[in-house]
C-alpha cells in the first residue's frame, strides 16, 4: 500500500537518545510514520494517491509538542472568569470585580485567579470586595492556587465565622481581633470553593474545546491533565473529555488522571493508566495519572525543605502526610493507576521518591514528581534508579528567581530548577506550562531552561544557575519526546517508522538569538499534522 502522505524538508525525528535525527523526508501511512530517510528512498513508496507536502528552504518540521502538567479544564474555566494575572494593582483588580458582578447575575458567583500580594505591594483583604460588590459571592485564588480571597457572602456561605479554627491542613489569615479576613492558605480554600456552584458540562466542552485549538495554534498536539482544582468525586470530567472525544470535538491528545477525591470513583470504573475512557479512541483520550500533594510553594513560603527557609527556623509544610501518600499510590498501583506527586521544596521531593519508588518498577505509567524545583544533590541519581520522571515547568523560574534567591539562599542556584543536572543523572524529564497558573505557549520555559534568565528579569539578576542550562535540543526534546516517555511509549514525540504523525511545521529554526528576543510570534507552527492530517492551518 502506498503513502498517504509524504513529507520533505527538514525534518527532526529525535531518534535515538540524542541528536535532532535530521531527515530529508518522511511517509506517512495509517496515521503513522511508514518511513523516515533520504527524500529518494521515501518518495520510491509513494503512489498515485500521495498527498506531498514540502518544506520551505527555511522551514523545519519537528513531532508535535505534548505538555505534560496542565490543568486542561480549569485553564477553560479560567477562560470565563476574572484573570487578576491582568490585574498590574489592587485598584485595577477590584475594577475587573466591578465589571464581573455587571456580568454575572447574583446569586452567581464571581470566580476568578491570579492575584499576587508581591506584585500589588499589599495584601487584599474581604471588606474591599464588599465594598465594590456588596453581598455578592466571590472567590479569587492567588497566582499560584495556593491561597484565596473571599468576600463576606463566600465566607458566610462557607460557615465561616469569626471564632472558627484552621482547618486541617490549611490557615486563615486573621485580623488584629483573631477574626478571619478573607485570605486563606492551602486546604482552608477549599473549604469556601466547595460551595461555588460548578460550571455545566455544556460550558466546559465549549471552554475545552477553544483552549483545544489554542494549543494546535501553538504546535501543541497532547496534554497531560493533572486533575481540576475543584472537587470532583465522581470524576464528572473524565465523561466531559469523553463526550467530546465520542463526537471527534477533542482537538488534541488527552491524558486526564485525578486527584485522590476522584480515586475511589476511578477504581470503581476499572480505570487503569492508559485505558479507554468511555468509548472514545485512546489514542486520543486516555486515563492518566492519580495526582497527589506533597507541599505546598515557594511563593506561599509552603515549600516543605529539608533545611529552613533562610534566616528563620521554618522548613515549610507537608500538605498531607507521608502515611496517606503512602496508602494512595499503593491504592492506585494496585489498580494499575501511577501516581504523581507535586513535590516543590526538596524535604517534599525525597518524600515523594521514597514513596514512589517501591511502586515504580511495576507501574504501566513511570509514576512522576511534578515541579521537583529544590532538589537535593543526592536525591538526583534516585530519579533514573527508582524509574521516576521529573516532570518540570520551566516558566515558573520566570517568576520564582527572586523569592528562591531569597528563601533557600546558596541552595537556590546549586540545587533549585536543576533540569540539567537531572538529565545529566539520567532521569526522565519532562516539560509542562502548568496553565492556567502560566501561559499555554511552551516557548517562553523553553527559552528559560536554555538560557537561565528571561527578558522581565533587572539586567543585574544575571543567570540564574547558568551551569543548569540545558541545549535547545535538550529542551525540545523535553517538550516532544520526554512526556511520551513518561508514557512509556518509546515511540512517542519522535517521527520515526511507527510514530503517530504528528507534525509540527515552523517557519524557521529557532536560535539563541531568538529566545534571547522572545519574539515566539515569528516560530508560530505553519501548519500542523495530527494522524498525518492537517489539524492547523496558517
Ligand atoms: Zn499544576
Amino acid at each position: 500500500m502506498s503513502l498517504s502522505a509524504l513529507v520533505t524538508g527538514r525534518i527532526a525525528t529525535f531518534a535515538g537518545d540524542a541528536g535532532y535525527g535530521w531527515v530529508e523526508a518522511i511517509g506517512i501511512r495509517d496515521a503513522t510514520v511508514a518511513a523516515a530517510g533520504t527524500r529518494a528512498e521515501v518518495e520510491s513508496l509513494a503512489g498515485p494517491g500521495t498527498r506531498t507536502i514540502h518544506l520551505e528552504p527555511e522551514q523545519v518540521a519537528f513531532p508535535g509538542f505534548t505538555d505534560a502538567h496542565i490543568h486542561l479544564v480549569d485553564t477553560a474555566i479560567a477562560g470565563e472568569s476574572i484573570d487578576l494575572f491582568q490585574a498590574a494593582t489592587l485598584d485595577e483588580a477590584l475594577a475587573m470585580v466591578v465589571e464581573a458582578a455587571a456580568r454575572i447575575p447574583a446569586p452567581g458567583w464571581i470566580l476568578g485567579s491570579g492575584w499576587d500580594q508581591r506584585r500589588w505591594g499589599t495584601w487584599p483583604h474581604a471588606d474591599m470586595l464588599e465594598r465594590v460588590a456588596p453581598g455578592r459571592h466571590v472567590a479569587l485564588r492567588s497566582f499560584d492556587l495556593h491561597a484565596l480571597w473571599a468576600s463576606p457572602a463566600a465566607l458566610a456561605a462557607a460557615g465561616i465565622e469569626a471564632n472558627s479554627p484552621d482547618p486541617p491542613g490549611g490557615i486563615y489569615r486573621r485580623g488584629p481581633d483573631g477574626e478571619p479576613d478573607g485570605i486563606m492558605f492551602e486546604k482552608a480554600s477549599e473549604v469556601v470553593l466547595q460551595h461555588a456552584p460548578p460550571p455545566t458540562a455544556e460550558m466546559l466542552r465549549r471552554a475545552i474545546r477553544a483552549i483545544g485549538r489554542s494549543c494546535l495554534e501553538l504546535g501543541v498536539v497532547g496534554a497531560h491533565e493533572l486533575g481540576t482544582l475543584f472537587p470532583d468525586t465522581s470524576n464528572e470530567m473524565l465523561d466531559v473529555y469523553a463526550s467530546l472525544a465520542d463526537g471527534a470535538e477533542l482537538p488534541i491528545r488527552v491524558h486526564a488522571g485525578v486527584r485522590a477525591d476522584g480515586l475511589e470513583n476511578a477504581v470503581e470504573r476499572g480505570l487503569r493508566s492508559g485505558s479507554r475512557i468511555g468509548e472514545a479512541d485512546p489514542a486520543r483520550l486516555a486515563f492518566g495519572w492519580l495526582k497527589l500533594f506533597a507541599d505546598g510553594t515557594l511563593g506561599s513560603r509552603t515549600a516543605a525543605l529539608l533545611e529552613p527557609r533562610e534566616g528563620t527556623t521554618e522548613r515549610g509544610l507537608l500538605t498531607n502526610p507521608p502515611e496517606l501518600l503512602r496508602e494512595r499510590s499503593t491504592t492506585a498501583a494496585a489498580a494499575g493507576i501511577a501516581t504523581t506527586i507535586h513535590t516543590i521544596g526538596d524535604g517534599a521531593v525525597r518524600l515523594g521518591l521514597d514513596v514512589l519508588g517501591p511502586t515504580a518498577a511495576a507501574a504501566i505509567f513511570m509514576p512522576r514528581l511534578e515541579h521537583v524545583q529544590l532538589c537535593h544533590p543526592d536525591d538526583r541519581r534516585r530519579f533514573a534508579d527508582l524509574g521516576v520522571a521529573a516532570s518540570v515547568q520551566p516558566i515558573h523560574l520566570r517568576e520564582d528567581a527572586a523569592g528562591a534567591r531569597r528563601d533557600w539562599g546558596a541552595r537556590a542556584e546549586s540545587a533549585g530548577y536543576t533540569w540539567r543536572s537531572l538529565l545529566d543523572a539520567g532521569a526522565t524529564l519532562a516539560f509542562g506550562q502548568d496553565a492556567p497558573l502560566e501561559p499555554l505557549d511552551p516557548w517562553p520555559g523553553i527559552a528559560l531552561s536554555v538560557l537561565r534568565r528571561d527578558p522581565t528579569w533587572e539586567a543585574e539578576d544575571g543567570q540564574f544557575g547558568g551551569h543548569e542550562a540545558v541545549t535547545l535540543e535538550q529542551a525540545l526534546r523535553a517538550s516532544t519526546v520526554g512526556p511520551w516517555q513518561t508514557l512509556r511509549e518509546p515511540l512517542g514525540g519522535r517521527l520515526v517508522e511507527g510514530s503517530l504523525a504528528d507534525v509540527v511545521v515552523l517557519p524557521s529554526m529557532p536560535d539563541e538569538a531568538l529566545l534571547r528576543d522572545g519574539d515566539f510570534a515569528s516560530i508560530r507552527p505553519r501548519l500542523v499534522l495530527m494522524d498525518g492530517e492537517v489539524a492547523f492551518e496558517r
